[in-house]
Parts: C-alpha cells; structure tokens; sequence
C-alpha cells in the first residue's frame, strides 16, 4: 500500500521473541537484567499467521524474520510453515545471530527461506566475546557450513563498535573469500546504542578505501532494505552500508515493524503503536483489524528524528523488545 508521504510500503520485520541467548552490548547487556514478556504475551502461531494474512491483504509480500533470536523459539519451523500457505507473501527471510542456525540449514533449504542475515560484530575472537559474550568459532563454522550449500544468500551485519581498520580489513578479506555481502550498520541510539562512540559509514568507507583502494557508489541494489552498496577498486564484492543516521532514508522507507507482543510500529523512532493481537483476542471482525491496519501504516510518520530532540513519543525500547 501506498502511506501518507507516497512511500510503497510492502516489507515487514515480524519479530518472534524478545529473548535472546547472547548479550550484545549495545542491545541487552550482561547484568542488566533485560524485562522479558510473559509466554501468553508473546503472539502464538496463529495469531502470526493470522497478522501475516492481514498484512498481505494491503500488499505487504516480504517479511523479515527477526527477533530477540527467532532460532530460540521452539515452534519456529510452525511458524514459518503457517506462513508460507498464504500466497500474496513471496519473500520471507531471516536474520540471526547464528547460534542456533546449523540445527535449522536444511529446514531452511527444504522450505525455500534463501536470504539469511547474520550479525557478525567483529571477527577478533576476543573482541566478538566481549561484545556477545558467545563464542566466535561457532558462528563462522555455521557460515562456512551453510555456503557448501550453494542456495543461500548470506549477508553479514556489522554494527561498528570502536572498530580498527584490521578489524575491518578482516571482515573485508572474510566475505570476499566466503562471497558473502557484508553490510555495515550505523549504530541508532535505541536502547542502549547510545552509549557509545558513533561510528559513521563515511568514516568506515575511508578505512576500506585505504586497503581497497578508490570507492564507488554503485547502481546495484541487492536485498529489500536501505543498505547503499559501494564498490571499491581492490575488492570483488560490493560492501553495503545502512547509515539511518548519517544518509537518513525515511524518504524511501518501505517497511513497518511486528513486534512478537502483536503491536505494529511505523517506524522505529516512535513507541505508539496499533496492538493487532489485543484485537484478535477481542474477536474483532477481520476487515475491521485490516482496516485499522492500513490506516495505522497510512500514518507512517514522515522521518525519524534521532537526531533532534527527544520527544514524548520516542522509543524506549531495547532493539531486541522491537526486532531491529
Ligand atoms: N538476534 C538477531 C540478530 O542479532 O541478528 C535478530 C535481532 S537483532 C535486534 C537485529 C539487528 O539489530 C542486529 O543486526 C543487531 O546488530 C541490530 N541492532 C541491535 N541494536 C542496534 C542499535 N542500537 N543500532 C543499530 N543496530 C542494532
Ligand atoms: Fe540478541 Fe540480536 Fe540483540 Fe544481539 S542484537 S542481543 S543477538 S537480539
């Protein structure tokens, strides 16, 4: 559907859980004792299926599986089963911190899920611990395992925390070798990302170019979201950068947000939200939930505004109690 501003809104990040078994730093913190939802708040198969069905029915037709950690939740394979009976959703991908994805590869590869998104920090096993508290052997041995499979398209997600050019250069040399995209993501100040030293894409396109060599911005999208992909003239593979906060992309943003309690976001930067599950429970009648729907995606506000002043709506929210 078409929203207020004229943006084609068609892509959804469908979060499954907000608990996770690792610890970002910028995100739920060792020792901070993050505030889980209870079970019965948590959106159940049906209510997903159900919210995916309204969904298509005002041409969304890609959804992002997200989370917390989406592998965590034990009914996942139903999940994604449920939605894949409903025809107008042709897309439907997955982004994880790996952990649990070698248990999931070939009912990845059986129900056709191709596009997998993998946040990958750094590749120091020292540094990659003190960010996620989990080990780094693990998750490259699962993305070493998953590319033998010649079927899926992995993207690696860095989001640059006081990040070296060896770091970067490791990263770089990573994908190239694997052909894997990798992607840079600005930190947001959402939940606890704005505690620390922000790191632009401009800065991070610099020290590639030192190694790489000569940078371009390339005409090539890969993927649904906003990442711009530059090409750099030592390197093979093209590096994409999300920069929410330095390139603002509201203008062209084609996504909204599920978060796994059933409330719908427009945008990232505002907490109110339309709660589709509290309607189902209601027993409120279908057309009525699509309708509420579209016009709740019709407001989507024009821009974020991280930049400016906080606001009585902003978010408070972590990124895992939202989906990223
Ligand atoms: N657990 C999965 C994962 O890590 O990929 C999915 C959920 S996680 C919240 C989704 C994405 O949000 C990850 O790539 C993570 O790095 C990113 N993220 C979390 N907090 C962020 C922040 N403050 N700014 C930018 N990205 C953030
Ligand atoms: Fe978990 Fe993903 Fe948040 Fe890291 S970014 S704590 S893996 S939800």
């Amino acid at each position: 559907m078409i929203d207020n501003f004229g943006r084609k809104i068609n892509y959804v990040r469908l979060s499954l859980t907000d608990r996770c078994n690792l610890n970002c730093v910028y995100c739920m913190p060792k020792g901070q004792s993050p505030v889980f939802l209870q079970k019965e708040e948590i959106l159940s198969v049906d209510e997903i299926y159900r919210i995916c069905l309204y969904l298509s029915k005002i041409g969304i037709d890609t959804i992002k599986l997200t989370g917390g950690e989406p592998l965590l939740r034990e009914d996942f394979e139903d999940v994604v089963k449920k939605i894949k009976t409903i025809d107008k959703i042709k897309n439907i991908t997955l982004t994880t911190n790996g952990t649990r994805l070698e248990k999931y590869i070939d009912f990845l590869y059986d129900v056709g899920i191709q596009n997998i998104n993998i946040s990958l920090d750094s590749l120091s096993p020292q540094k990659y611990r003190e960010i996620t508290n989990f080990r780094l052997d693990k998750i490259v041995e699962v993305i070493k395992k998953i590319k033998k499979y010649d079927f899926f398209r992995i993207k690696i997600n860095v989001v640059p925390i006081d990040i070296s050019e060896e770091e970067i250069s490791d990263l770089v040399d990573f994908a190239q070798e694997n052909e894997i995209k990798l992607r840079f993501i600005e930190m947001m100040p959402i939940g606890y990302g704005n505690q620390f030293k922000f790191i632009s894409s401009d800065d991070i396109i610099s020290m590639i170019s030192k190694k790489y060599g000569e940078y371009k911005r390339s005409e090539k999208i890969h993927g649904n979201g906003p990442a711009v992909y530059f090409s750099f003239s030592k390197l093979k593979t093209e590096i994409g950068f999300i920069s929410a906060m330095s390139h603002m992309f509201c203008d062209s943003c084609n996504r909204i947000r599920i978060t796994c309690d059933g409330k719908i976001k427009p945008c990232l930067n505002y907490d109110y939200s339309l709660d589709i599950k509290k309607m189902i429970q209601q027993g409120v009648d279908d057309d009525a939930i699509v309708e509420k729907i579209a016009s709740t995606i019709y407001d989507k506000p024009k821009s974020h505004s991280f930049l400016g002043e906080f606001f009585e709506n902003s978010e408070q929210k972590s990124m895992y109690q939202i989906g990223g």
